[in-house]
């Protein structure tokens, strides 16, 4: 089902970057979009270099989850001079602010990075689902996630 994304609205993104990019929803496209400017803006702000957000997967053809009805990506934020990954921790602080209905924590990827998906019920009424995979393939709370980063990060 081909979409009627106005791409003139999604600036930092090019079709070429995505594998399906008539196939996915234009409100995911536009929610991306709102992230990478307003976050872009905040690093900026506080001396930072600014972020990219790269893309990899997209709409996935017979996926039973929301890559195969075009309301899901996974990616990557990163730094924007040196293209390097930003934290898992975070990449998903700032994937919080946005309306995602789900967001997953992807920190033993080739490269860490995040699901993204927007299901087509409002937001504002459905609960948020978050989880983060584990290396072993397990799935794990983020809650859990962060207090194993925290402990690890400031045990004295
Ligand atoms: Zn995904």
């Amino acid at each position: 089902m081909a979409q009627d994304t106005d791409w003139s609205k999604v600036p930092n993104f090019t079709q070429d970057e995505f594998d399906y990019p008539n196939e996915i929803v234009a409100d995911v496209l536009y929610m991306l979009q709102t992230m990478r400017t307003n976050e872009n803006r905040r690093s900026v702000q506080r001396g930072g270099h600014g972020i990219i957000i790269t893309i990899n997967s997209d709409y996935r053809l017979g996926d039973p989850g929301q890559h195969g009805k075009g309301r899901a990506l996974d990616v990557v934020i990163r730094d924007a001079r040196t293209r390097e990954p930003l934290p898992i921790t975070m990449q998903f602080w700032m994937a919080q602010f946005y309306f995602w209905t789900g967001i997953g924590m992807y920190p033993y990827w080739k490269e860490p990075g995040l699901h993204l998906d927007l299901k087509p019920v409002s937001p504002i009424y459905s609960r948020r689902r978050t989880w983060c995979r584990q290396e072993d393939g397990k799935y794990i709370a983020v809650e859990e996630y962060m207090a194993t980063v925290c402990r690890n990060t400031f045990i004295t």
